[in-house]
């Protein structure tokens, strides 16, 4: 069912709904003006106003810090400007290639590596970049898969989205087409039957579900996945660590049990890439290491993402552990260790 309601997009449309006090409204609107404010009425509805520590509101309601960067922070923390050959194309790995046709999203997330980029108003890109940045996959034959991302690919009107997917499948190297979006849960009335229809291709459709706390997974979300999931397309889950926001661990497998339960198979926990004014965002690797040492001790397999770091400079992402091996010893998912032949002494084997 789509949602007529409005987005939230100015802070008087956040003071009107309770979820900042009025006073707040001038600070709100300085950061507002420089790194764009969205909420859908869905995340809206998510948020109790009553607690100052809400991890929803936490993660899309501007704050002062915004505009206090750090020594250590980068407009283009992973390097994307550094591998981009034409507009449009991020061409890091040889085998895959990212196309962001918009760069508009339905929320805009407080601490997102590409703020710099995204919700400009030169954010979509024209029938003529676009066909540019086509013809570049087009006449490379080692491209296996177009991970179509943004901004948000969803936001695109399903006809838009359908002819990017059309072209891609008549390419025959393109074996392997991905979505990441925010949509199904921050707007999921837009999974509608005709995107659906549009997404319905020779070449298979994954979706990477960008999710960071359990409740977002929400009724009218979960209907979309499963609608999603019914239409064949498989559904993975994409996860950034956030300080006040997941990084209790039991939050944490709440959150990939979740959703595991709704079809969705965790794929990357994202260590936080250094943006501009994302501070309070920030964990240490040893804590996010704790938490999928968490993880593996207590949930399935099916609930145990790849943690990564993207290095800073366009290095390309890692996996970055926890190492189980160390010093000759292997330890346990209780922590027990035990001798294995293979693990050389005197140091970690990971
Ligand atoms: C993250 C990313 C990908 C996708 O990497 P996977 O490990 O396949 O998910 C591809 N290209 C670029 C430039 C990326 O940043």
């Amino acid at each position: 069912m789509a949602d007529r309601r409005r987005s939230l997009l100015h802070p008087q449309d956040l003071a009107a709904r309770g979820l900042i006090p009025p006073e707040a409204m001038v600070d709100i609107a300085r950061v507002a003006a420089r790194y764009r404010l969205a909420l859908t009425p869905a995340v809206a509805d998510l948020i109790d106003p009553a607690d100052p520590a809400d991890p929803i509101a936490r993660q899309f309601i501007p704050h002062p810090e915004e505009l206090q960067p750090a020594a250590d922070e980068n407009p283009d923390p992973i390097g994307d400007a550094t591998h981009s050959p034409v507009k449009g194309i991020v061409h890091r790995y040889p085998d895959r290639v990212l196309l962001t046709p918009i760069l508009h999203c339905p929320v805009y997330c407080r601490y997102c590596f590409r703020r710099e980029t995204v919700g400009g108003d030169q954010a979509v890109l024209s029938a003529g970049e676009l066909t540019l940045a086509l013809d570049y996959i087009r006449r490379r034959d080692d491209i296996w898969e177009v991970v179509i991302t943004g901004g948000d690919p969803l936001m695109l009107a399903p006809a838009a989205l359908g002819a990017i997917v059309a072209a891609l499948d008549a390419m025959a190297q393109v074996r392997v087409i991905r979505l990441h979006s925010r949509v199904p849960i921050s707007d999921p009335g837009r999974v509608t039957d005709d995107l659906l229809a549009r997404l319905d291709l020779a070449t298979p459709v994954w979706l990477a579900v960008h999710c960071n706390h359990p409740r977002e997974l929400a009724p009218a979300a979960a209907a979309a996945c499963r609608r999603l999931t019914k239409a064949g397309i498989p559904l993975l889950g994409q996860t950034v660590l956030l300080r006040g926001v997941n990084d209790d661990p039991l939050i944490l497998e709440q959150l990939m049990r979740a959703m595991v339960a709704n079809r969705i198979k965790p794929y990357y926990l994202h260590h936080l890439d250094p943006a501009p004014g994302t501070a309070r965002f920030r964990t240490g690797l040893a804590e996010g290491q704790a938490a999928m040492r968490h993880l593996r001790g207590r949930a399935s397999g099916l609930c145990q993402p790849t943690y990564v770091l993207d290095i800073p400079g366009g290095h390309g992402k890692v996996p970055v552990g926890p190492c189980y091996l160390h010093d000759g010893r292997v330890t346990d998912w209780q922590g027990q260790q035990h001798d294995y032949p293979d693990v050389a002494p005197g140091r970690s084997s990971c």
